[in-house]
């Protein structure tokens, strides 16, 4: 079944993703730690079901081991799925990223969300990325300058539009998501007919 794989850090905004793109209430912010299982569900316009894949990184409350356990799980749940995932949208929060990424960058770290964006593109899953909460985000785009150049990604940002979708999830925000996820299955569906 054709599906598109939802992963991110907790606390990026998952959640309220999912309810603006389903119309379904998801559990928002509570019991981190607590491994949710891929949910299935439809996307509102779109003939194909998302998954959502537990938070993934810090969680306050959440020893060292079981996140380990969850990555695990994430890892494992992508590359037996990687043929029916037509796109992975890697969501990760505007405001924090780019320290983030910054703070777990060292000659034997990667962090997290720059090696799942490139596990997603050796598995031959199609990535975009949700930069999510720009409405906190005055250098908008400086912002996106700087996560294209931590991803490995050519700035300008605007060259990457399939790529980079910089959205406010909380206030319904999201066309250009919607715009680069349509795009990648544009892409594949041409690809299907050679
Ligand atoms: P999840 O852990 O990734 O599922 O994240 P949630 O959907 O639970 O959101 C975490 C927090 O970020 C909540 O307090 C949300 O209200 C907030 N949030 C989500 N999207 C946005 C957004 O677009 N802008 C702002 N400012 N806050 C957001």
């Amino acid at each position: 079944e054709a599906e598109v794989a939802l992963v991110g850090r907790s606390n990026v905004g998952k959640s309220t993703l999912m309810r603006e793109v389903t119309g379904h209430s998801f559990d928002t912010g509570g019991n981190p730690g607590v491994t949710r299982s891929p949910n299935h569900y439809d996307w509102a316009a779109e003939d194909f079901v998302i998954s959502d894949l537990p938070g993934f990184g810090f969680m306050s409350g959440v020893d060292e081991e079981h996140r380990e356990q969850i990555k695990t799980d994430i890892v494992q749940y992508l590359e037996s799925h990687a043929d029916d995932i037509l796109v992975a949208i890697l969501v990760v929060d505007g405001k924090s990223v780019i320290d983030i990424i910054d703070r777990h960058s060292g000659p034997d770290e990667i962090p997290y969300d720059v090696e799942m964006f490139h596990f997603l593109r050796d598995l031959g899953i199609p990535a975009v990325v949700a930069v999510n909460k720009m409405d906190k985000v005055d250098d908008r785009d400086e912002r996106l300058d700087e996560l294209c150049d931590r991803l490995g990604l050519l700035p300008p940002w605007k060259q990457w539009q399939e790529t980079i979708a910089p959205i406010t999830a909380k206030k319904g925000q999201i066309s250009s998501l919607n715009e680069a996820v349509r795009e990648h299955l544009h892409d594949q569906k041409r690809d299907d007919l050679f």
